[in-house]
């Protein structure tokens, strides 16, 4: 009876560095084997445990440099001293065959995406409280004690900017915060801007029994009570 849409969504993920991003995103992939996550292009250096291609790119600033001239990016920034950007080449083409395509960039990438594609869906992950923002960046043990303060610092700006966001999911409990994720994605399946068509198959034989060959039916339009 409707037609919707089959183009994939465009999930953008923004959230304080710490806040849990990363896992989140991981799980809901785990889940959604119809999600692609877009693997950025950056010019930090890769830490322990990453890996080329998987969670970044990694090139020297030069090259990105390069690579901003050439015209690759869809949008990047200088985040804390690096640049990071999104390869604009499988956006379209993963959104087309029907995946829902994962960004998961920071806050002035994601105002620029909102320029650029109308119907991105924009959710903030939260942390719960600083202290465990504090505790999480200490954990991860990927940064030194001055780069975990600039992120902090960082991180107070970005808060503020949570009301440009669609969603805002508080990362407390993992589970929790992917299954609200997840729904999102899900809701935002069933909005009526997805329909193309709406069609009443008025020959359909159940539609004469019950319509238009009912004495009811007085005009063109059904009579519903
Ligand atoms: P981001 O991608 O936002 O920078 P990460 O996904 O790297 O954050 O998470 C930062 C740290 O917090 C990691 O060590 C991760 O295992 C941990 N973490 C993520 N979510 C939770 C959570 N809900 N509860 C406790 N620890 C979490
Ligand atoms: P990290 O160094 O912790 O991996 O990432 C630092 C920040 O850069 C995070 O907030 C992350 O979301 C953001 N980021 C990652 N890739 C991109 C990108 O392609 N574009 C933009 N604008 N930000 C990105």
């Amino acid at each position: 009876m409707i037609k919707s849409k089959e183009i994939g969504s465009l999930i953008v993920i923004s959230g304080p560095s710490g806040a849990g991003k990363g896992t989140v995103i991981q799980e809901v992939l785990k889940d959604n084997p119809n999600s692609w996550l877009s693997v950025s292009m950056t010019s930090r250096k890769i830490r322990p445990g990453e890996e080329e291609g998987v969670n970044y790119y990694y090139v020297s600033e030069e090259e990105f440099k390069q690579k901003i001239e050439e015209g690759y990016f869809l949008e990047y920034n200088n985040y804390v001293g690096n640049y990071y950007g999104t390869p604009k080449e499988y956006i379209n083409k993963k959104r087309l065959e029907g995946k829902d395509v994962i960004l998961e960039i920071e806050i002035n990438g994601a105002n620029n995406i909102k320029k650029l594609i109308d119907d991105a869906i924009f959710i903030f992950i939260m942390p719960p409280s600083w202290k465990e923002l504090k505790r999480r960046l200490e954990n991860r043990k990927t940064e030194t004690k001055e780069k975990i303060i600039k992120r902090f610092q960082t991180a107070y700006r970005e808060i503020n900017e949570v009301t440009k966001y669609n969603y805002v999911v508080v990362n407390d409990d993992l589970e929790e915060t992917v299954e609200k994720v997840k729904a999102i994605m899900l809701a935002e399946k069933c909005r009526v801007d997805r329909i193309e068509e709406v069609y009443l198959n008025s020959d359909e034989e159940i539609l004469h029994e019950m319509l238009i060959d009912s004495k009811e039916f007085v005009n063109e339009t059904p009579k519903i009570d």
